[in-house]
């Protein structure tokens, strides 16, 4: 079986290259065909020699996207299904709000943490995407939305499908491609990266120097209640998940956002506001409230209005960076924690 080149390292094709009679400058080019300009067939390397690009052909395939469905929200989001090499299936999402353009992209196929709210979570994991299949997500939101709005992407969110921590070699070299001139050579202050709340894992990252932003999905600020709808909460306390976050913090000096669903009856009352001051003032940092996307098969509520006007007031009185998120993209299914390959 031929294998996918979109795997190697620049070292690796290089080394192809020696032990294949290829001269070594080749490799910088099919490297750069593959990241830069996102090609998806050798037969495109048209500054590739035939016979270089036949050597390669017979070795590698090029792991691409194939979109599968596209749907579009009266709000003018666009969710993309994306059959993968392997006839697995992702979703990524184009949301546009003014000038800002947001890609939200997926980095597993499916999730193991099962949050009790959320829809992909009650897939399970059937695997880790690859760089390139993270990548190329970016690569075609991009591309729709200059071709739909006539703007160029802004925004980059791990909001999809998986967590991102999990599959933290592949996200990291994804990253590396969106940030440098190999790739899109977009900002890191463009990319928001989204956890469930990895302690171990945003230590890494802080160590590795990504200066990505940090949402963190805390949705309760009470021990039993978050091990209740977010069973990684077992092996996280929110004490190793708040020191992670501040040695996060230390180390990049990048402001930590928490994420903070309001479910009804669940986690919407002042005292949980309370609980939820209390545990997010020892750090800069803002929260976005949530609105619930209901899950067909799952048992939660969005808040009430007036429950949730109560709750972000509260906390503003509090002189908490708080604000509130509204869903996109809801007719389609398109919105944060909706995404499931329904059909
Ligand atoms: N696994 C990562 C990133 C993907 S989920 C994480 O959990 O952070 C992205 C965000 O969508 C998270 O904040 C998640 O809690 C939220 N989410 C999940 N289900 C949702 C739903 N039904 N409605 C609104 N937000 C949801
Ligand atoms: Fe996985 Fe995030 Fe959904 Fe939890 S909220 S199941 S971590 S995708």
């Amino acid at each position: 079986m031929k294998k996918d080149i979109t795997q190697l390292t620049k070292e690796e094709i290089k080394n192809f290259c020696l032990d294949n009679g290829i001269k070594s400058y080749v490799s910088s080019q099919v490297f750069s065909w593959l990241w830069n300009k996102s090609c998806s067939s050798f037969s495109d390397m048209s500054n590739v020699s035939l016979k270089d690009r036949s050597i390669f052909d017979k070795e590698f395939f090029i792991n691409d996207l194939i979109v599968e469905e596209e749907e579009e929200s009266t709000d003018g989001t666009i969710k993309t299904k994306f059959k993968l090499f392997d006839n697995n299936c992702i979703e990524g999402v184009l949301i546009p709000k003014n000038k800002r353009m947001t890609a939200c992209i997926s980095s597993q196929v499916g999730c193991s943490l099962s949050c009790s709210f959320c829809a992909t979570g009650t897939l399970g994991l059937t695997r880790n995407l690859t760089a390139s299949e993270i990548y190329k997500q970016v690569v075609y939101i991009s591309k729709k939305c200059l071709e739909k709005y006539d703007e160029p992407l802004t925004n980059i969110v791990f909001m999809g499908m998986g967590e991102p921590l999990l599959n933290y070699k592949n996200v990291l070299r994804s990253i590396h491609f969106i940030t440098t001139d190999e790739g899109l050579g977009m900002s890191y202050k463009r990319i928001t990266l989204s956890t469930s709340g990895i302690s171990k894992m945003i230590r890494k990252l802080a160590d590795d120097n990504v200066k990505v932003n940090l949402a963190l999905s805390l949705h309760a600020a009470n021990e039993n209640l978050r091990k209740k709808i977010m069973p990684i909460g077992k092996s996280n306390s929110l004490e190793e998940i708040r020191d992670s976050l501040k040695y996060y913090f230390s180390k990049t000096k990048k402001k930590v956002t928490y994420e903070y669903i309001l479910l009804r009856d669940v986690n919407d009352s002042i005292e949980d506001a309370q609980e939820l001051f209390l545990y997010t003032k020892h750090l800069n940092s803002k929260v976005n409230i949530i609105e619930y996307n209901q899950v067909e098969e799952l048992n939660f509520k969005k808040s009430s209005y007036e429950k949730t006007e109560k709750f972000i007031n509260y906390l503003s009185k509090k002189g908490v960076n708080v604000s509130l998120r509204r869903s996109r993209g809801k007719d389609i299914n398109a919105a944060c924690g909706q995404l499931a390959n329904k059909n």
